[in-house]
């Protein structure tokens, strides 16, 4: 059998645990991972692009669990009645390679992308801040907020979106958890005052959300929203002023903020700041830049994470997903077997 967390068994997963918990939980054991970075076998996701959108494939191994996420992204789906962004993905045992783990990864993905956000503002945020300026108040947003005072106590929040309904949404959702919200009347002034600036826009377009002269010395900017090409957020004048720390520098020169740089420019891997190879904050002054994208191993540590915390609860299902007959060659056994019932029904030698 299967482990299995639908949406159902994940929401009460996530209800359980605290939206909080779940990302710290998950940011421990992601950290955890970047360390031993060398460790995984990696590659750029696989996308398949349409007019209006992508679907990726984002597989990565150690050498024991293999995991994989099946993700899209639809920046106009909202205006027909769908989500921007779904995901569902598995985890394997190498050893055998049989699936470990079904797991619905749309909210896990809000969930590990606000935990890798908290864990690269934490390694170059300035440790003094308090206030942070969400652009793009969509499905992201609560969770990004509620991992950023997870890590660093960040509760005053600049919120704004095109679309004051996704501002209402956000002010609805995160007044009652006790964040301080200002509504702002443009990007400009969401920036304004800021420690931390979060882009999560979903425009199929190669965007200025957030101009650089909105940006004051010692910001960090979680750019969350640039993931794929001809899709991104920053000014590049950000780009070259600041330092550009990254997930997987191949991925990242296809999807991130740094396709509107030169293929050389220089970037520092987010994994050698945790392992202490590299530098990253070095002044309070500093403009550090975090260019996500989500990459492969994110989704991994969630869902090695998530297998972990439901094993043996009421939020963990199963599913027969293997097709195992008790001879490992004889896989036409369990059709006879199926198929018998019928037969003998038909042929009238079993009561029906
Ligand atoms: P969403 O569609 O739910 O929300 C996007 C919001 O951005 C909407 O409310 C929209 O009105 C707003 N918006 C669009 N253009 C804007 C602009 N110019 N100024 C201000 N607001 C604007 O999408 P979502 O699920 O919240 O995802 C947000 C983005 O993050 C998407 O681009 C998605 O692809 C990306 N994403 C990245 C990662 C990662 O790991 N880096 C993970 C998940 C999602």
């Amino acid at each position: 059998m299967v482990m299995l967390v639908d949406v159902p068994r994940m929401s009460a997963w996530i209800a359980h645990e605290g939206a909080a918990a779940a990302i710290d939980g998950i940011r421990s054991r992601l950290e955890a991972d970047y360390r031993r970075w060398p460790q995984f076998d990696k590659t750029p996701r696989i996308a398949s692009h349409s007019p209006i959108g992508v679907i990726e494939l984002m597989p990565i191994a150690d050498a024991d669990r293999y995991a994989f996420k099946y993700v899209n992204g639809h920046p106009e789906n909202p205006l027909r009645g769908f989500q921007t962004v779904t995901a569902f993905g598995a985890l394997a045992d190498v050893h055998n390679g049989y699936p470990v783990l079904i797991a619905e990864m749309t909210l896990l993905t809000a969930l590990r992308t606000a935990a890798t956000s908290a864990m690269a503002a934490v390694a170059l945020a300035r440790p003094d801040s308090t206030t942070m300026a969400i652009i793009g108040n969509g499905s992201q947003s609560e969770f990004q907020a509620v991992g950023m005072r997870a890590a660093l106590g960040v509760s005053r929040l600049r919120i704004f979106d095109t679309d004051p309904g996704a501002m209402d949404k956000v002010a609805r959702n995160l007044e009652p958890l006790g964040f301080e919200i200002y509504r702002a009347t443009s990007a400009e002034d969401a920036c304004r005052g800021a420690d931390i600036v979060t882009t999560c826009t979903a425009d199929k377009t190669l965007a200025t959300i957030v101009r650089d002269e909105w940006i004051e010395p010692g910001t960090h900017l979680n750019a969350i929203g640039g993931d794929c090409p001809g899709k991104t957020e920053l000014d590049p004048a950000i780009l070259t002023r600041g330092d550009i720390f990254v997930e997987f520098t191949p991925q990242t020169r296809i999807e991130g903020e740094i396709q509107q740089l030169a293929p050389d420019h220089p970037v520092t891997e987010l994994w050698t700041v945790l392992d202490g190879t590299a530098t990253g904050r070095t002044s309070d002054d500093q403009v550090t830049v975090f260019d996500s994208v989500g990459f492969a191993l994110e989704d991994f540590s969630a869902l090695a994470y998530l297998a972990d915390a439901v094993a043996g609860t009421a939020f963990a299902g199963e599913v027969d997903l293997i097709a195992e007959p008790h001879d490992p060659r004889d896989l036409y056994s369990l059709v006879a077997e199926a198929a018998r019932p019928v037969t003998e029904v038909q042929s009238g030698t079993r009561a029906a």
